[in-house]
């Protein structure tokens, strides 16, 4: 562990402040602040988080001189509130509590009543004027500590205490009399001793040395540890200890404790929200043994506690210009704060209480804006359990389990144990989840048409977390307590099982899983005010601008209604899959290699003649009509044209389509780019196929048709097709394909403008690595632009560019600049060949490991890696402008929607980010963020 410069180890709380939260953890420098402001806290003291990583140093001992610190302060408390530690009259009693830099609520220890003995009891039971909360006190550090310090379950003692009400017939803690509790702390100790072999000490400094020693240890018990692994938080900053003097909320009805928000941390409404116990202590609240009464109720209840509590909330939230959660205690009618802290909240409480600090004049829109977390707002968009329902659905007992919360939103659906059977349900018009053990790229059909997913394993890198995160569906992963039993197509948790075809529903924010439907409901972005003034403000302040990917007019018109300022990927492979579609691309490209044989063999025919000397023309002339002969009578040339024409109809009815719900704004429509045999059947089922045809005898026709299929598919195989012949690879070798492409793109555009929308089409080459593909493209699909825009006879320009997404095109960014005129980064490709990973195979076999182990710091197909990719970007960037100081350059990969990688993109320059249409808000906060320096690149 890291030590730091040698100093004071030991800090009065009249010494320390709000900004000392590394040093005094979050809970002491909380303290320190109030003590210095005027707001009622107990006297005490904090032991620094340094002191703690010495006492790790030196092998779980004190450091030098420490204790006597502490002894001293010890008299120092005792001076200022005039009581003796461990004295007969007047006790002092504290409590030892834990509290880290950074809040890890609930994850490490405190014990409370210290320094209550057999002697100090009967002096607290006078000073109190009543036994009962003195020997309740005492019976409650015997507890704490043996748990603790000595680590003895807590059940034994909650078992007794249960026995000694049940045995008097009584119901609450608080109706135990002097008598039963004197006997319970005779079975505690009794229990420490058999357990431990010797009882809770007597002596008040034995306890405090024991108390400081567990609450370091604390720091290192397995809560803490895995809740830090989880959250990315360092183990090496240790804990502070903050001991304090006790006050009392068991004295009886004037005294009580509680917790409170200054706003509701659900929806972020401006009024205290939280919970009250009355003549309870601290840990009660939580423990919820006893009904608690709502912070709300005691206005009425109680008006002038409720006065205080008011008055204290708004100076707090006043003080720290954010929303606090407070714990406090009010002892006989005085109120004591004993904790402040940022409120933990949701995204849409979140949302409202920035944009509502903004307009009371307490932060200002700067402020504002850096007060959201941008991937949170995705969660203020999605689909939601409706809250009466859910708790309905929970009064009901229908909770099946609890998972990781993996990909928010909520969703209600039928249970399909298989990707297929998901597909077939989900064809039938029904809603599925998708129920599995744990996913992989094999699934990934079910989970698209999936409405959730459901794994009973992996964590929040799992396959079915990072893809249904880049979906925007709900997902719940890792939920351990729930058997997948794939053979018996059943799904069983705590002694439920439902079977395929059961509805069930998921909470992909909490994690939550439930036994049929509950009912959701989607929030209309147009209806959500507080969010869209929130991302006004963010327009205003942002450079960069924020584009979506979108396939389709109807995904089009989502991110325009998300803010869209563009369409930065614009795929047209989804455009072939359509049952229509389908067998004319399929025809196409049976009959593409002999078409194209053909038709090149004709072009390069014709090139030589151009050059040929004069004594070769007779010969060339003649090769020359007979290869054209050839041509016209070639079924597959005949065949191969037909298609292109029925396709071409096909896609210039698309582009209409996105164009226009794109009016006025940029589109960039990306020219095919999957290797072919994606398009075909597969070659063993048509082996397969072909087999039966033989063994049942079936026509010659039949036969010799699906054989040919089959032997076209064969020639497309290829052993590695993401590197293989796809994108501009198919554009140069069958550049028909592409022409056809450009036709419908510019004929529909040029059709619009006639019509009187202004539209901007920009033309997108991918799989770019080498600039004289992008010259041979360029010359061709020009010339098609240009004579398809003539036959229209209007004004329309477009722009001609590529994506950069292998590395090469990256290197070579000024020679590509030189013919393109914008840069879009693929950057999931781009990523792929920069860490030669195969995405599907490494998020499968071994990515997740790297990142858990900490090999990788995080998944770069999440967040961009800077250090390699983003370098190849940066060269790109500065050398592509350089050539082109015109260039338009994005990024259209899924990093495009990632707050971390957009606060990259925004430092290289980038003229725009392409994110999918849901992650268009959090695009354009970050965005804003970036501009402000509040969002840390990425690593
Ligand atoms: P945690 O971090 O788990 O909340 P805390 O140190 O805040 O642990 O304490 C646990 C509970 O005990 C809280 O409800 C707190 O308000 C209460 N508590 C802590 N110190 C005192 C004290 N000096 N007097 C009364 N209650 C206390
Ligand atoms: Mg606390
Ligand atoms: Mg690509």
């Amino acid at each position: 562990m890291a030590t730091t410069t040698g100093g004071k180890l030991v800090y009065r709380l009249e010494e320390g402040n709000a900004s000392m939260s590394q040093l005094l953890g979050g809970k002491g420098a909380g303290v320190s602040e109030m003590a210095r402001i005027g707001i009622p806290v107990p006297p005490g003291f904090v032991i620094t988080t340094e002191a703690c990583l010495k006492y790790y140093e030196r092998g779980r001992k004190f450091p030098a001189g420490l204790w006597d610190t502490i002894v001293q302060s010890m008299h120092h408390l005792e001076a200022e509130s005039g009581k003796e530690f461990g004295g007969k009259g007047n006790p002092l009693i504290i409590s030892v509590r834990s509290g880290a830099p950074i809040s890890m609520p609930g994850m490490m220890d405190t014990v409370l009543n210290l320094g209550t003995n057999d002697v100090t009891v009967l002096g607290m039971a006078k000073l109190m004027g009543n036994e009962r909360p003195a020997l309740d006190a005492y019976r409650r550090f015997i507890q704490g500590f043996a748990n603790i310090v000595l680590g003895i379950e807590k059940d034994k003692f909650e078992s007794l205490l249960d026995q000694a009400k049940e045995k008097r017939s009584l119901k609450f803690d608080y109706e135990l009399q002097p008598d039963a509790l004197r006997e319970l702390i005779g079975n505690f100790q009794d229990v420490v001793k058999e357990i431990a072999g010797h009882p809770v000490p007597q002596d008040p400094w034995d306890q405090l040395r024991d108390a400081i020693q567990a609450v370091f240890s604390s720091w290192n018990n397995p809560r803490a540890t895995t809740y830090r692994q989880h959250y990315g938080i360092s183990h090496d900053m240790g804990t502070a200890c903050v001991v304090m003097g006790m006050v009392f909320g068991n004295l009886g009805p004037d005294s009580g404790t509680g917790v409170m928000f200054t706003r509701n941390p659900a929806t972020g409404e401006k009024a205290l929200y939280g919970d009250f116990l009355v003549n309870a202590q601290g840990e009660d609240v939580v423990a919820g043994i006893r009904n608690t009464q709502s912070i709300l109720s005691l206005q009425q209840d109680s008006p002038d506690l409720y006065r205080q509590l008011e008055e204290k909330a708004r100076s707090l939230e006043g003080h720290y210009r954010e929303v606090q959660d407070i714990e406090f205690t009010m002892e006989s009618g005085k109120l004591f704060i004993l904790q402040t802290r940022t409120a933990k909240r949701t995204a849409a409480s979140a949302v409202k209480i920035a944009v509502d600090l903004v307009r009371e004049g307490v932060i200002t829109r700067e402020e504002g804006i850096g007060r959201v977390v941008p991937d949170e707002i995705a969660q203020v968009l999605l689909p939601r359990f409706d809250v009466e329902a859910k708790a309905k659905a929970l009064k009901d007992g229908k909770r099946l389990a609890q998972g990781l919360g993996a990909s928010p939103g909520a969703a209600t659906g039928v249970a399909a144990m298989d990707p297929n059977t998901a597909v077939s349900i989900a064809e039938l018009g029904k809603k599925v989840i998708l129920v599995r053990p744990e996913t992989s790229p094999d699934d990934v059909h079910g989970i698209i048409k999936a409405q959730g997913v459901l794994t009973s394993r992996g964590g929040m890198t799992s396959h079915a977390a990072v893809v249904t995160r880049g979906l925007g569906k709900p997902c719940v992963v890792g939920c351990e307590e729930l058997h997948v039993d794939l053979e018996a197509r059943t799904a069983t948790a705590n002694g439920t099982t439902i079977k395929e075809g059961d509805v069930i529903s998921v909470d992909g924010a909490t994690g939550e899983v439930f036994v049929g439907s509950v009912a959701t409901f989607s929030p209309n972005p147009a209806e959500l005010t507080e969010l869209n003034t929130l991302l006004g403000w963010a327009d205003e302040v942002r450079t960069l601008k924020v584009w979506a990917n979108a396939d389709t007019p109807e995904q089009a018109k989502e991110a325009r209604a998300y803010g869209a300022e563009g369409i930065g990927l614009c795929r047209t492979e989804h455009m072939f899959f359509a049952e229509e579609r389908l067998p004319h691309i399929q025809r196409l490209l049976t009959v593409g290699t002999e078409a194209s044989r053909l038709l090149r063999n004709a072009e390069q025919l014709t090139a030589t003649l151009e050059k040929a000397p004069a004594t070769e023309l007779e010969r060339l002339n003649a090769l020359l009509s007979e290869t054209n002969a050839n041509l016209a009578s070639s079924e597959a040339v005949k065949a191969f044209y037909e298609e292109l024409t029925k396709l071409e109809a096909f896609q210039a009815e698309d582009f209409y389509g996105i164009l226009l719900a794109m009016e006025g704004l940029p589109v960039v429509i990306r020219l095919l780019d999957a290797p072919l045999h994606e398009f075909l059947p597969r070659y063993v089922d048509l082996v397969k196929e072909v087999a039966v045809l033989e063994a049942t005898g079936a026509s010659g026709d039949e036969l010799e048709g699906k054989k040919r299929i089959r032997d076209v598919v064969e020639e497309l195989i290829e052993i590695n097709p993401m590197m293989g012949h796809r994108g501009c690879r198919v554009g140069v070798t069958m550049p028909e394909i592409y022409e056809m492409q450009v036709r419908a793109i510019v004929s529909a555009a040029a059709q619009l403008t006639k019509e009187g929308h202004a539209v901007h089409p920009e033309i997108m080459i991918p799989v770019v690595s080498h600039v004289n593909e992008l010259h041979f493209l360029h010359d061709r699909l020009e010339k098609v632009a240009e004579s398809t825009r003539v036959l229209f006879n209007v004004d329309l320009s477009h722009k001609f560019g590529t994506m950069i997404e292998v590395p090469r095109a990256a290197l070579t960014a000024s020679e590509i600049a030189s013919v393109a005129q914008f840069f879009s980064f693929g950057s999931n490709d781009l990523t792929q060949m920069t860490f030669a990973y195969s995405r599907d195979d490494a998020e499968v076999k071994f990515l997740r490991e790297y990142v858990e182990r900490g090999v990788l710091p995080v998944d770069p197909f999440t967040t961009l890696d800077v250090k390699g990719v983003g370098r190849l970007m940066r060269i790109a960037v500065e050398e592509g402008r350089t050539a082109n100081p015109e260039l338009e350059i994005g990024i259209c990969g899924e990093h495009g929607g990632d707050p971390k990688s957009i606060a990259f993109c925004h430092s290289l320059g980038l003229n725009y980010v392409s994110a999918s249409p849901f992650r268009v808000p959090v695009a354009r906060l970050a965005a804003a963020q970036s501009t402000l320096g509040q969002l840390k690149l990425a690593e």
